[in-house]
């Protein structure tokens, strides 16, 4: 099965930017902006930065993908089944991707990015990092490759995940009914956006709300208690390069200034710190 799976994304973004048009002028007629043209014009920027960061990483990754196919102990045919399958574990991958990224620094300093806008709407699925690679996302895929599923097509799966996550980045939409009993909504994931107390570490799913509601991170939206976006650092950045980097100079020096090996372990796999201040190093 071909598919040019660094481009499903590509393909696809006339619809994001349509998308992103239309809740912009919705928003703006109705005179209840929620879109800044810095920091959407960020965005963009965060968004081909990080596609060319994962277009070169998956250049260099893909052999050794295609060899942890050979260690398999079978090759698994693709039919309706097993795509049903790999699309649920890629799914299951993906909570536990995103959970560890909120909760070990290292990860966070990429994931960070995509969170540290004050903003949110479909402009801001396209804030990512481009150092996903370097943070290695790309190791919560290889079990996936090492059961035997083709490498390309867990990329591709991989892609269509984040594909559909680009239209939960909404102020548009609920819950979707029943269907947001198993699927994620732009209601869970605004929450997962939210800096209030109540709504921290809360709504890890890709496509599947399912593995929160089992492993005890689900949170609905309360219309009582309205999201506040962003991060709880006083972060305010619209330099795509701040965004990306602020982060990973922070771990390095609290590694710098911590005096015990524990604690730069700490300042590089802890979880992840709030306040930029001296009394706050490991
Ligand atoms: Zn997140
Ligand atoms: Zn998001």
């Amino acid at each position: 099965m071909e598919i040019p799976v660094e481009l499903i994304l590509i393909v696809l973004s006339p619809i994001f930017f349509l998308c992103i048009a239309l809740e912009w002028y919705q928003t703006e007629r109705r005179q209840t902006p929620i879109y800044a043209w810095r920091d959407s014009l960020c965005n963009l920027l965060l968004a081909a930065m990080h596609q060319l960061g994962d277009g070169i990483a998956l250049l260099l990754l893909m052999p050794f993908f295609l060899y942890l196919n050979t260690l398999a102990p079978w090759q698994i045919e693709t039919n309706g089944w097993t795509l049903a399958a790999l699309f649920l574990l890629q799914d299951f991958c993906y909570y536990w991707f995103h959970r560890a990224s909120h909760r070990v620094r290292w990860l966070w300093a990429s994931h960070v990015a995509h969170h540290s806008s004050r903003l949110m709407n479909f402009s801001t699925a396209f804030r990512q990092s481009l150092t996903y690679p370097l943070s290695g996302m790309w190791v919560f895929w290889t079990p996936l490759m090492l059961l035997g599923f083709d490498a390309k097509l867990v990329i591709a799966v991989v892609a269509i995940n984040l594909a559909f996550q680009f239209f939960v980045h909404t102020r548009w939409g609920k819950h979707w009914g029943f269907l947001g009993y198993f699927i994620n909504t732009p209601a869970w994931h605004r929450v997962h956006h939210a800096c209030n107390a109540r709504y921290i570490d809360k709504n890890f799913a890709g496509v599947l709300v399912i593995w929160d509601r089992m492993f005890g991170t689900f949170e609905p939206e309360d219309e009582a208690e309205p999201c506040r976006y962003g991060i709880t650092d006083d972060f305010e950045s619209t330099n795509p390069l701040t965004v990306t980097f602020y982060e990973w100079q922070r771990i390095f020096r609290h590694v710098r200034l911590a005096d015990s090996f524990s604690g730069k372990w700490r300042a590089l796999f802890g979880p992840p710190k709030a306040k930029l201040d001296q009394e706050d190093l490991p």
